[in-house]
């Protein structure tokens, strides 16, 4: 009974295929991940690289770039906040 169950989930566990948006590129996932990009590894590696967001330090007011990536957005600019 158990072993049966065991190797239920383990084929359970596949991957999935997906065609990427960006490139057309098949890429595949693990079948049980929470969100499903459109894109491939590479493009969205890529696309996190040049989305960067333009912010005004609290601090000093200048302004700073950084990655959109980032689950924290900054407040204070990386001269401000290595001072800390
Ligand atoms: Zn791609
Ligand atoms: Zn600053």
């Amino acid at each position: 009974m158990w072993k049966k169950l065991t190797l239920k989930l383990r084929t359970q566990q596949g991957s999935i295929t997906r065609t990427c948006k960006n490139c057309g590129k098949i890429f595949t996932l693990p079948e049980n991940v929470q969100a499903w990009p459109d894109t491939c590894q590479a493009c969205r590696a890529k696309l996190r690289q040049t989305e960067t967001v333009t912010r005004r330090c609290r601090s000093c007011g200048e302004s700073f770039t950084f990655p959109s990536a980032l689950r924290h957005w900054p407040k204070l600019c990386p001269a401000c906040r290595g001072r800390r």
